[in-house]
């Protein structure tokens, strides 16, 4: 069995671990009052376009992913500060200040097929085993979009201003290089980004939301971490390759399985996160109503 390299969280030492619950009934009322709030904004700068618009409340997650997840109880969201952010609603976090309705359903596109590979837990059928690791098959027909899909959702992670999202920061080269690259058809290019896809069994994380991180790898190449619900995400950022060990998983049309398979038990993700957020997350559904 491959052993993957544990990858060291960076900017991750302030993590402390909150928990928010989105409860319905407030949905409504917080609904009512962006709505209100939107019609006396002033034109702003779309930071996709880069022209004055009229910004509408754009999503960093797309919504569709949080319906597999919600309950009455809410969403769980787990978030690197104790600061008051936000409360999220019923259809997830979104932000006010980063684009307009243009460019917002550009991105719709990618968020429908991002959705449509990503927005599920694969079940027993979709399971291939005896590979070098086993894994998933993701049905996904189209990589280079779906790659542009997890680009977006990262992009728009870091040019939000709202706080859940404050430690995710790729910095103006990377922001600007998505930024281009999602106003074009051009595929991703294999020099400038890599990806792989994994699905953790047995995680205490599942169907929470945290934001996206820096990492690194042993080797030293820097990554992005990405959370959605059933999946997690490696994006390389950095002008060198994924080393050899990546390389054999990276997320590509020819990759089978297109997504590894994982034990939560010894990930980085455990790493990271165990004691403090198994606990967090114990008192939070000890809380619920
Ligand atoms: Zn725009």
């Amino acid at each position: 069995m491959l052993r993957l390299p544990r990858i060291s969280g960076r900017r991750t030492s302030a993590w402390s671990v909150s928990v928010w619950r989105s409860v319905i009934d407030r949905t409504a009322a917080s609904s009512q009052r962006g709505g209100m709030s939107e019609d006396i904004e002033p034109l702003k700068v779309c930071r996709m376009c880069l022209k004055h618009r009229k910004l509408i409340r754009a999503h960093i997650v797309p919504k569709g992913f949080y319906k597999p997840i919600m309950s009455k109880k809410g969403v769980v969201i787990l978030s690197p500060t104790e600061k008051n952010f936000e409360q999220p609603t019923q259809s997830g976090i979104f932000d006010k200040n980063i684009l307009c309705a243009e460019c917002d359903a550009r991105l719709g596109k990618l968020d429908e097929y991002g959705l449509s590979i990503f927005g599920k837990a694969p079940g027993k059928a979709d399971l291939i085993e005896g590979r070098l690791l086993p894994g998933y098959d993701l049905h996904c027909k189209d990589v280079p979009k779906a790659q542009k899909f997890l680009l977006s959702v990262l992009w728009r992670a870091s040019i939000s201003e709202h706080s859940f999202f404050y430690i995710t920061d790729l910095g103006e080269k990377y922001e600007e290089k998505i930024r281009l690259l999602l106003l074009c058809e051009e595929p991703v290019r294999e020099e400038d980004f890599e990806f792989t896809v994994t699905r953790l069994e047995g995680s205490p994380l599942a169907g929470a939301f945290m934001p996206p991180f820096a990492a690194r790898t042993p080797e030293g190449i820097n990554c992005y971490r990405l959370f959605l619900p059933f999946f997690s995400f490696m994006v390389r950022m950095d002008r060198r390759p994924f080393p050899p060990l990546l390389k054999l998983i990276r997320f590509t049309a020819a990759s089978t399985p297109q997504c590894i398979k994982l034990n939560y038990a010894g990930s980085v993700e455990e790493k990271i996160f165990s004691k403090v957020t198994n606990d967090t997350l114990k008192r939070a559904y000890s809380e619920c109503p």
